[in-house]
């Protein structure tokens, strides 16, 4: 279809709004573009965390001389053209804003051209006007070149977050659309430094692979189902493999990378009793169904959808993902119903009749009192005597403060006792964790971590604190690099590592202790600031004191 201007009836049903948001949102615009164009190679490359450069090129169709211009004017697209195209969108991009919203905010530079063509077109515009427009030879595709985003819009940059920031949204960005299209070849350079490849093979694995680590990709388990017309394709994590955050659930339905709490929750129903609280899957999935079944029209960025049946679609989803997990139709737990109007999910707690006959104190923070060890229930908690009743302590909560309490006093004192490895430890990181590491490293080596490059996003852990150089250390870095990415806590960084360090470094559930070990730890959890808390705010421990008790045996009324 040649590139067009939409009429006005269909311009006033597109979910209107601003589409340049960030870096991040060029990089996902050109690459839609790329993709929509049948690329087979699309190459990023970003500079200055994407506010210096971004250039975007492709080897798909290109655009014919004539079109060029047009390609720059507001609602002008090529691949949609009446209301009743809208009904079933199956190009990525369809709303003829990205191309000219970017000449807008940024000097924008397009060379193209297409097979028909024997020599190409260039073309330079500067505040939305164009200012060279020449003939040029060039192979068959695309190359946008974007400069200078928002460098004359101040209260746009302002939005901005460091170079650093930007960049790993980028990465993430270009990672996400590696994975839903592993038959292209995707290349990402970051300030010259080659940052992701994929060879385009065709095999999701191998994505996986080229941005978890071959290590994970061998792991995952292949989820495949179709339920009618809905086919539910991809790779998820055995339960052994979790994460700590949900930033490794990908979806993506027909190949459009989503945000979706819908398809989360199917994902995580399908993981119950499989995960622990806080934990989650790694996950890969494309939903595919026919374009009638959804509305991708809903927002401008298009990253978010509606499904007309939602219920199914959460059902399909939950069950191939169990079905992957070899998980039995009888453990299988019931889709939980979603409620569209408020966004929330109804909860699948039940109301009892009776709430339980006794609450558990309010625990203000103070100091302990002397606690008398008596045993230790279900390998989890310790069950002591004190003055006033019983407590019972979650060892691994309480842990956590000890450590934590203590890797922040060795940070702020700058006597962070470090261990060094005598194996270094080699980890691959993905491109978005590698950003994270490098936008981080000053903080992490003031915690004792010595973590050298080693090319190609491989890395040697040299050195660690010492209080978590025991454990999994991999699996430390790496949820310490998620928190600290994280936008969901807005603690200072130190408090991200520290709380990161202290959750994994910790005493597990279900270790058992000896009597002299359980002493021990309550003692050093008696000398902590705040031992009624864990560093995330829960309980460490549920003290029901005698009166409690009594007047729970009818002892007194
Ligand atoms: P949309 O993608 O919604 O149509 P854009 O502003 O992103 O709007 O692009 C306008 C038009 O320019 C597209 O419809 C397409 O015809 C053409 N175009 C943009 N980028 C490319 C590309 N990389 N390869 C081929 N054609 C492109
Ligand atoms: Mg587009």
């Amino acid at each position: 279809m040649p590139i067009r201007v939409l009429a006005t009836e269909v311009v006033s049903k597109i979910a209107a709004g601003e589409v340049v948001e960030r870096p991040a949102s060029v990089v996902k615009e050109l690459i839609e573009n790329s993709l929509d164009a049948g690329a087979t190679q699309i190459a990023v490359e970003a500079q200055g965390g994407g506010m210096e450069l971004i250039k975007v090129s492709d080897n798909g169709t290109g655009i014919p001389a004539s079109e060029l211009e047009l390609a720059f004017r507001r609602y002008a697209t090529s691949k949609i053209s009446d209301l009743d195209d809208l009904e079933k969108i199956s190009s990525l991009g369809f709303r003829g804003e990205a191309l000219p919203s970017m000449a807008a905010v940024a000097e924008v530079e397009i060379f193209t051209q297409t097979s028909s063509e024997t020599v190409g077109s260039y073309m330079s515009l500067r505040k939305g006007e164009v200012v060279r427009k020449e003939s040029r030879a060039r192979p068959q595709g695309t190359t946008v070149t974007v400069h200078r985003l928002f460098r004359y819009f101040p209260a746009r940059l302002k939005f901005l977050k460091s170079v650093n920031t930007e960049g790993s949204r980028i990465a993430h960005l270009a990672s996400q659309y590696a994975l839903a299209f592993p038959e292209v070849k995707f290349s990402l350079v970051l300030d010259k430094r080659q940052s992701l490849r994929t060879t385009g093979n065709g095999d999701l694995a191998d994505v996986v692979s080229e941005i978890y680590g071959s290590e994970i990709a061998q792991k995952m388990v292949k989820v495949e189902q179709k339920d009618g017309p809905t086919k539910v394709t991809g790779l998820t994590s055995p339960p052994s493999l979790a994460r700590s955050n949900r930033n490794y659930l990908s979806f993506f339905v027909n190949r459009r990378w989503v945000h979706s709490p819908l398809l989360n929750r199917a994902t995580e129903e399908a993981y119950h009793g499989l995960l622990m609280d806080g934990q989650h899957p790694i996950t890969v999935i494309n939903i595919s169904l026919p374009p009638q079944e959804l509305d991708v029209n809903i927002h401008p960025a298009k990253a978010q959808i509606k499904f007309c049946h939602e219920q199914t679609i959460f059902s399909s989803v939950q069950k191939a993902v169990e079905d992957a997990l070899g998980k039995t139709p009888i453990a299988r737990s019931k889709a939980v119903p979603f409620s569209v109007s408020s966004g929330q999910w109804q909860s699948p707690r039940m109301i009892m009749d009776n709430e339980p006959a006794f609450v558990v104190a309010q625990l203000p923070t103070m100091e302990l009192p002397v606690l008398r060890v008596l045993g230790q229930l279900a390998n989890t908690y310790i069950i002591a005597e004190g003055p006033d009743g019983l407590y019972l302590i979650d060892q691994h909560a309480a842990h956590e403060r000890i450590l934590y309490d203590r890797i922040l006093a060795q940070w702020s004192q700058k006597e962070v006792e470090v261990q060094g490895l005598l194996q270094p430890i080699t980890i691959e990181f993905s491109p978005r964790e590698e950003e994270t590491l490098r936008a981080n490293k000053e903080s992490l080596a003031e915690f004792g971590f010595a973590i050298e490059s080693f090319g190609n996003r491989s890395y040697l852990i040299r050195a660690m604190p010492a209080l978590a150089a025991r454990v999994n250390i991999i699996e430390i870095v790496t949820a310490l690099l998620d928190s600290l990415a994280s936008k969901e806590s807005l603690n200072p960084w130190e408090e991200k590592i520290a709380q990161s360090l202290a959750c994994h470094g910790a005493l597990r559930a279900g270790q058992q202790l000896s009597n002299e070990e359980m002493r021990e730890l309550i003692k050093q959890l008696e000398q902590t600031k705040q031992p009624r808390a864990c560093p995330h705010g829960r309980p460490t421990m549920i003290h029901l004191t005698s009166h409690q008790l009594e007047k729970e045996f009818g002892r007194i009324s």
